[in-house]
């Protein structure tokens, strides 16, 4: 075990310190906690151990919304370089300021703010990697800042309300199929890891979460040729129903561009490949 590991081990149980202060989670912050520790370092060593590593030594990590801390204790028993949280919650900045003096500042930076005004890719460190119990209120506006700046990271471990996950990770032809699953698909390698019942949170969501892991793809998809991904597909799937001959009609040449592709007009947006919309949106 390593010495970070040992420290954190001595805590005081999450039940005790959450009962101690009397944290009762707060809808608005999107609170709903994880206490038991088991899950915690179950999706720390899944994680990594999908990514071929052994643990985060020599890496930096960064946690959205550490809340009472469960995750945050499995990621600092996983040793990393350095682990930055971001809490908007003064409640639970004050129990990261009981873990950093233990840890020390060197190992436990706290951010007190709002994750969505952070720029991740810009602060110091490399590999980065983001683990996040995430708010379900802001996941996607989060997750799709983190995509455009993908190769500012080496990994994103992230819970989702599972219906989210289904979004991220679904296939062509599938009524889930949409923006999101073109631009994570395109941009990362996305491995489901597994899913939560709400019963092990505190208070219990009505639905399943999911945790799923990010990788950047190898290949670099230039900000302008993402943001025209992001065009094509809200036009697309803003008329869902309708083939793209409708859809994408205000789309110079289209006709010929799909020519070029292969791309038959009487395709609908959710029988297009993240593939295809790529590389209709590098001829435009
Ligand atoms: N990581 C903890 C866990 O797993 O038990 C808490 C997860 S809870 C689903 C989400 C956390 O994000 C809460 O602690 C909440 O206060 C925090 N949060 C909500 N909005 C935030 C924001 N805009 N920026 C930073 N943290 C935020």
């Amino acid at each position: 075990m390593t010495e970070l590991a040992g420290l954190i081990n001595s805590l005081p149980s999450l039940r005790d310190t959450v009962e101690a202060r009397g944290l009762m989670a707060k809808k608005a912050l999107g609170q709903n906690f994880l206490l038991d520790r088991n899950i915690t370092d179950k999706i720390i060593r899944t994680s990594l151990e999908h990514q071929n590593k052994s643990s985060f030594a020599g890496e930096y990590v960064f946690e959205v919304g550490p809340g009472p801390g469960g995750l945050t204790r499995s990621v600092l028993a996983s040793a990393p370089e350095k682990l930055t949280v971001v809490e908007m919650d003064e409640r639970c900045i004050d129990i990261m300021r009981e873990i950093q003096s233990l840890v020390g500042e060197q190992h436990l930076q706290i951010i007190n703010g709002d994750a969505l005004k952070q720029d991740f890719a810009a602060f110091d460190g490399s590999p980065k990697n983001i683990v996040s119990n995430l708010p379900y209120n802001i996941s996607v506006p989060l997750l799709i800042g983190w995509l455009k700046n993908i190769k500012a990271f080496d990994s994103l471990t992230l819970m989702f309300q599972k219906e989210v996950a289904d979004r991220i990770t679904a296939p062509i032809n599938t009524k889930d199929y949409g923006r999101i699953s073109i631009l994570s698909q395109l941009l990362c390698k996305v491995e489901r890891l597994f899913d939560i019942n709400p019963n092990c949170f505190v208070p219990a969501p009505k639905i399943w979460s999911t945790v799923v892991l990010f990788r950047p793809s190898e290949r670099t998809i230039a900000p302008d040729v993402i943001a025209k991904i992001e065009k094509l597909a809200a036009m697309a799937f803003g008329q869902r129903r309708k083939m793209i001959r409708q859809s994408l009609k205000s789309v110079p040449d289209l006709e010929t561009k799909c020519g070029q592709l292969g791309l038959d007009l009487t395709l609908r947006a959710e029988q297009i490949t993240p593939q295809q919309y790529l590389q209709l949106a590098e001829l435009l």
